[in-house]
């Protein structure tokens, strides 16, 4: 292939996501001030301005910005001095997992809800033994976990909950910002994600001792010029991501109408064909419309997800096979866990692709999936 095909046909490509920027001038203009300050990272003025704001908008009471969203889960295990068994979700991305496994902690899987993917709240007390220290569920695709059940559960056997909220920013639940549950809410601000700051991370909690905890921990265990009081490693967010922080958080509101109208679109071209499950609209849930799941049964709908899968790729749109494999089967794990026990996370995992979704997916790109997506039917 010559290079300006190459380029051609790279023009066309449709991932399954495309990272939200602010004008090349409005991100300038807010880092004009480092050339100054030449304070780059270590709780700079960008940090601490994007720390306050995001805390307001996710409506927090306290939140510790970090590198990532992986560090955000990592060190808020370890500040929360767990030890033994976390009962968590196969049905999620590497990071969750590995999270557990990294802190000397021993995953648990339980099974997922069919219709919610997140963690099916009728099968945890069934996990529980006397090793069980935590529980770590996933609002998997921004739908909202069972949090009262899992509250209650937590507070009968005496379990911390930390909520895995990567893909959540933004989701409300009874009013209620979703990084307010549990003990620790992590978000991720990932390029990929509703709101990024092309790496970075929240963890999101109600007790400020905790914090400090956090924030000794994500600087090396330091506590002044001459202590060292945390095992700790660098978890710190710098200010050129900050920056870009500040400015996607002027744009949130605006950025979610359009993924909202790309869901919509998508929706009416599928709601309602038989063999196709969509993502379910949650009762006094305010969404933030962050991925597009479909998960197709390959008897009712005429062909597998893969038969899909290989359609659209074919023609130049790259779904994602999101999340599959399940992370209980990965090789790094040996063989320890068994998928047959989570038959609904296993059968999801093999079913499920989600969908392109991004801000400016045009619609007529929607449109062309969606009868791609329906050509396979026959
Ligand atoms: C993105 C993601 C993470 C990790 O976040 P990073 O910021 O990439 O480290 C963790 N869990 C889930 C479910 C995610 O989607």
């Amino acid at each position: 292939m010559d290079f300006h095909k190459m380029m051609k046909s790279s023009e066309k490509t449709i991932n399954v996501t495309r990272s939200s920027m602010p004008d090349f001038t409005e991100y300038t203009e807010e880092l004009r001030s480092l050339w100054d300050s030449r304070w780059l990272t270590n709780n700079g003025s960008k940090h601490r301005e994007l720390k306050a704001a995001l805390a307001q908008y996710l409506g927090v009471d306290c939140l510790e910005l970090l590198v990532n969203g992986h560090m955000a889960i990592e060190l808020s295990l370890q500040a929360l001095g767990l030890r033994g068994e976390v009962i968590t979700t196969p049905f999620t991305f590497a990071s969750t997992t590995q999270a557990i496994v990294r802190s000397g902690l021993t995953p648990v899987f339980c099974d997922i809800d069919p219709v919610t993917y997140t963690m099916d709240t009728s099968k945890i007390e069934e996990r529980i033994t006397d090793r069980t220290c935590a529980i770590l569920p996933v609002h998997v695709y921004g739908n909202v976990c069972g949090v009262e059940a899992i509250e209650s559960i937590a507070a009968k056997h005496g379990l911390r909950v930390l909520y895995d909220a990567a893909h959540a920013f933004g989701v409300r639940y009874r009013g209620r910002g979703i990084g307010s549950f549990g003990d620790v809410s992590c978000f991720s601000f990932h390029a990929t994600k509703v709101f990024h700051t092309i790496e970075g991370g929240g963890a999101c909690f109600h007790d400020a001792a905790l914090g400090v905890k956090l924030a000794r921990m994500k600087d090396f265990g330091i506590n002044g010029p001459e202590a060292v009081d945390e095992i700790g490693g660098n978890g710190k967010m710098n200010e050129f991501c900050a920056a870009m922080g500040l400015c996607n958080l002027r744009h949130i509101d605006g950025e979610l109408q359009k993924r909202r109208q790309v869901v919509e679109r998508y929706r009416a071209r599928l709601e309602g064909i038989a063999g196709i499950q969509l993502n379910p609209a949650q009762p006094e849930v305010e969404t933030n419309y962050a991925y597009f799941p479909a998960v197709f049964d390959p008897e009712t709908f005429g062909a597998s997800r893969d038969q899909v899968s290989d359609a659209l790729e074919a023609r130049g749109i790259k779904p994602r096979k999101y999340f599959y494999p399940l992370t209980s089967t990965f090789s790094c794990y040996g063989g320890r866990f068994d998928p047959a026990e989570t038959p609904a996370a296993l059968r999801v995992s093999r079913q499920v692709l989600t969908l392109p979704l991004y801000a400016d997916l045009p619609l007529e790109t929607v449109d062309q999936i969606c009868g791609i997506i329906l050509g396979c039917q026959n």
